[in-house]
């Protein structure tokens, strides 16, 4: 066996442990050697930034191993860090202020809890928060799912670091679930959670260094698992979908399953060029923000048309339901309504669920279902905020592994690994190479789906010969 170890070229702290062997035999891990010989990384230790990280084979890399720092004592408990008990013990006139009142105040929660209130009170005092710079970290075993925050003010707290956990799909916790979270947090770090972050996943607060694995093997005895930072499938987020609502046209909840089934190990070890979201949306309707939040949207669709019971909607415009209203708010006039009869026609309708939604008593999705797969959305990145655009408006999603779906988002993510630059959104990069392209490497054949305005969209580009020209 030829260990090899990519360290801290600062401190020497290993921040991946392999075997060349392990290598030749495991994707993943011969992914996550070459993701890393390039990536700009965060030292957990000493938290300097590096360029590239040191990596030394066989016996080097041994000897480097036994002598590595542990923890360096850089990022200390409250207890650990030097005048603390001082620093605690001085005023917080600000704070104090915020617990007055008849009201419940989160200052009195916050000082159950083991957080550096004295951090807390002089951002108030100075109108800026005290922490300083972040960045998601690897250890060796937890490749994703850890962040450091450094402190700008150390004679106070040296350093925090959180915990991402994967949320349940759908969002369901039982109380237990929740106990034993609050407990594990409790016992190894500040007792806060952010439940939950943007990203849909659970946060961590203060873990001491040498609590992190603690508190992954913890996590993971009660079938938690932990993830979702740098660059990686990061957490999914669905909606209730057929668990609570009667217009699912996908088990959403069911896919995102599968998904983690088939994906959890992409989700835990980093190695595209930037982080990749999927999000899983059980109707248009989107409850998920799927088609503005994700790389990757799946969204539940019918290319049938809405069935309207007759019967029903006399009865619903009877008891003053207005359908006049419901065919003037339709997006593009597809129903036409003679006071008793309801037509749709076929080709004006989107299929967007508004008449549905507003008369879910007599109109009701079509039965011929599937997935819509919207690519490249995003909030931040080069190119500002971009919302998905479709890549493939029907796919067949046959449970309980969704091949046919996934085998798609597959090529999306090759296409996404192979063609970004650094550190590049999966939108930034459609942006950039037009959608003709990208259909192009993932191989799906282009369609006007795909354009949001004919003619002057930078998504496609045409050739001349197809201008006439
Ligand atoms: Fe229901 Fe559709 Fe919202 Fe999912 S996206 S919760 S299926 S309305
Ligand atoms: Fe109009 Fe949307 Fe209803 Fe189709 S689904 S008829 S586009 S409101």
């Amino acid at each position: 066996m030829t260990t090899v170890i990519m360290a801290c070229p600062t401190c020497g702290f290993v921040i991946a442990d392999f075997t060349e062997e392990q290598m030749a035999a495991e994707e993943r891990v011969a992914k996550r050697y070459q993701y890393l010989k390039k990536k700009q990384t965060l030292c957990p230790n000493c938290l300097i930034a590096t360029k590239r990280l040191k990596e030394l084979r066989g016996a080097e890399a041994d000897e480097a191993k036994a002598a590595a720092p542990v923890f360096s004592g850089e990022i200390l408990t409250p207890e650990e860090v030097e005048g603390f008990e001082e620093a605690e013990a001085a005023e917080t006139p600000l704070l104090d202020e915020l617990e007055n009142g008849p009201w419940p105040s989160h200052v009195t929660e916050l000082k159950k809890s083991k957080y550096h209130m004295m951090m807390y009170e002089e951002g108030m005092r100075l109108r800026q928060t005290q922490w300083g710079f972040g960045g998601y970290v690897s250890l060796p075993g937890v490749a994703a799912g850890i962040l450091v925050r450094a402190s700008a003010r150390p004679d106070i707290a040296r350093g925090a670091n959180f915990m991402r956990m994967l949320a349940p799909s759908g969002g369901y916790y039982t109380t237990d679930m929740l106990r034993t979270v609050c407990d594990i947090t409790d016992e190894h770090a500040y007792g806060l959670l952010h439940l939950h972050s943007a990203g849909g996943d659970i946060e961590i607060l203060g873990i001491p260094t040498e609590d992190l694995e603690p508190t992954v093997k913890a996590l993971n005895e009660h079938g938690f698992d932990v993830g979702s930072t740098s660059d990686a499938y990061r957490n999914s987020v669905d909606c209730l979908g057929m668990s609570r609502c009667d217009v699912a046209l996908t088990d959403s909840m069911g896919m995102r399953d599968a998904w983690y089934k088939r994906y959890l190990d992409d989700v835990q070890y980093p190695r595209f060029p930037h982080k990749l979201k999927v999000r899983f949306s059980g109707c248009p309707n989107d409850c998920a923000r799927a088609q503005q939040k994700s790389g990757i949207a799946l969204v539940g669709v019918f290319r049938d048309l809405p069935r309207v019971d007759g019967d029903r909607l006399t009865e619903w415009v009877g008891r003053g339901g207005d359908m006049n209203a419901i065919v003037r708010m339709c997006p593009t006039r597809a129903m036409i309504w003679d006071g008793k009869s309801l037509e749709i026609d076929a080709d004006s309708c989107v299929r967007c669920m508004f008449c549905i939604n507003k008369c879910s008593y007599a109109i009701r999705p079509g039965v011929d279902r599937g997935v819509a797969i919207v690519v490249g959305a995003k909030f931040r990145g080069k190119y500002g905020p971009l919302l998905g655009k479709v890549l493939t408006p029907f796919v067949p999603a046959n449970p309980p592994d969704y091949n046919e779906v996934f085998e798609i988002a597959d090529r999306v993510a090759d296409a996404f690994d192979e063609h970004a630059r650094r550190k590049e959104r999966l939108g930034d990069m459609i942006f950039r190479v037009g959608m003709d392209q990208f259909t192009e490497w993932v191989g799906v054949e282009p369609s006007p789906r795909q354009m949001a305005e004919p003619r002057t969209n930078v998504y496609y580009h045409w050739k001349a010969e197809e201008l006439g020209r």
